[in-house]
């Protein structure tokens, strides 16, 4: 499932292709992919003018000028490309949206998960639960160390559950969560509430500088995923705990182990992570 870096690298890829352009014609290929009505999706799309894409964890906020915005969650496996004027639909393209400048941005997802919504701009907290709900974007100016370890003492889940859980902090999926808690020498099976102030600190400053490197490296492709521009991330390479299962942990040369936590597989090395 894509995370934060690897929607904000999809963000970056849409604002350089999709942002300030003109839609001539949308066409649903998977009207299911729609939260809200299909026709005033169209009538509210249609010859609309993309102003800026932003970003919510791990949502995609893709405003236009006529005070609506489309809130699109990727899920498992959604993906957006852009194509050439004359590129027929892929065979899991859901939606396609056609520019006045010739070119199409498609979106494709193989799993059916991901979804669109339209709303009013500025109403995304509202209309949407899970949005409304959400903790703190992972940077240093908005996840305080102070809420970080509060939020940590008022659960007894376990940790990597905890991070996991989108009302704590914003974007941090199954492999980021892995990679925080091994640069952190923290087991994902303490409960949250037993961790001290100092290994918060050093939690809460692995989160952000690890978000922020996998941003830098375009994210990863571990699960298929391609920026807009057909470019793959880099960050699979980077990973220390994330797909390795029976690799010798970097630290310490201990055999990774991958167990089930919070119905996720969980990996990480049972000697340097307490
Ligand atoms: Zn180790």
């Amino acid at each position: 499932m894509p995370e934060l870096p690897e929607v904000e690298t999809v963000r970056r890829g849409l604002k350089k292709y999709f942002a300030n352009e003109k839609i001539q014609q949308v066409k649903l290929l998977y009207p299911k992919l729609l939260v809200t009505d299909e026709k005033q999706f169209l009538k509210r799309v249609t010859g609309s003018i993309v102003t800026r894409i932003d970003r919510r964890g791990k949502f995609l906020l893709i405003r236009l000028d006529n005070q609506s915005t489309i809130v699109s969650h990727l899920r498992m496996e959604g993906r957006y490309s852009v194509e050439e004027s004359d590129q027929a639909p892929h065979k899991h393209t859901e939606a396609i949206f056609q520019l006045v400048n010739g070119n199409q941005v498609f979106y494709d997802d193989t799993r059916k998960f991901g979804r669109m919504q339209l709303v009013k701009t500025g109403d995304e907290a509202k209309a949407v639960k899970s949005i409304g709900s959400m903790g703190p974007e992972p940077t240093e100016q908005t996840l305080t160390s102070t809420y970080f370890f509060n939020r940590l003492q008022k659960s007894k889940k376990a940790v990597k559950a905890w991070l996991l859980d989108q009302n704590n902090l914003a974007g941090i999926g199954n492999i980021y969560a892995d990679e925080v808690l091994w640069l952190s020498r923290i087991s994902p099976l303490r409960p949250a509430n037993e961790i001290n102030s100092t290994e918060a600190d050093n939690l809460r400053e692995n989160i952000i500088s690890e978000l922020a490197f996998a941003i830098k490296n375009g994210g990863s492709t571990v699960h298929s995923f391609i920026d807009p521009a057909g470019e793959s991330g880099h960050m699979q390479d980077k990973l220390h705990v994330y797909g390795r299962v029976g690799q010798s942990c970097e630290r310490d040369g201990e055999k990774l182990i991958k167990i089930k936590l919070a119905q996720r597989g969980t990996t990480y090395c049972q000697k340097c992570q307490k």
